[in-house]
């Protein structure tokens, strides 16, 4: 499969562990393009607070990226704006993360690229369109609508619909 490449959202936290419980700190984030993981965020750019607490640190704030996806209809780029929540406690030892929850590793140091790819993929619409009014790709030959009418008849009335039609008007009279 594809290299694990090193996780540019990587944070040493080492100094904070061994600070006082309620120390807090603001983190900047402003990537005009991050690799996080299989994603590519550009960009990606927000605050958060850290704040020593009794069993790790807790990250609160709010990170903004767009991501790049394929419309849905069309198959071409869309490019969707999303709103990251970060509300986050990361464990440390000798508290252990509970399952599905992230930990700080033991040399100090936080990886926050599982933690943006979920909330990304959780924000990222089922169905994702390249702007409301996509007109798609002509079903005859596969020309992207929002560039121009290709000219193809439109489809005829598939013939089992017609006969279901036909059923109904029968029933209601
Ligand atoms: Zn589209
Ligand atoms: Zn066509």
């Amino acid at each position: 499969m594809t290299n694990k490449r090193p996780s540019r959202l990587r944070f040493n936290f080492g100094f904070f562990l061994e600070s006082q419980l309620g120390t807090s700190r603001t983190i900047e984030l402003n990537y005009p393009t991050i690799q996080v993981e299989d994603l590519t965020l550009s960009p990606l750019a927000g605050t958060f607070t850290a704040t020593r607490t009794s069993e790790g640190v807790y990250l609160s704030g709010t990170l903004n990226t767009t991501l790049i996806d394929e419309c849905v209809r069309c198959l071409a780029a869309a490019t969707i704006p999303l709103e990251l929540k970060l509300d986050d406690l990361f464990y440390y030892p000798p508290h252990t993360a509970p399952e599905g929850e992230y930990a700080i590793g033991d040399d100090g140091f936080m990886d926050l690229a599982p933690l943006v790819r979920e909330l990304t993929v959780l924000e990222t619409p089922i169905q994702p369109i390249c702007r409301p009014n996509c007109q798609g790709l002509c079903m005859e030959c596969g020309q992207n609508l929002n560039e121009g009418e290709c000219g193809c008849e439109p489809d005829p009335i598939d013939p089992r619909m017609s006969a279901l039609q036909q059923l109904l008007d029968s029933s209601n009279n």
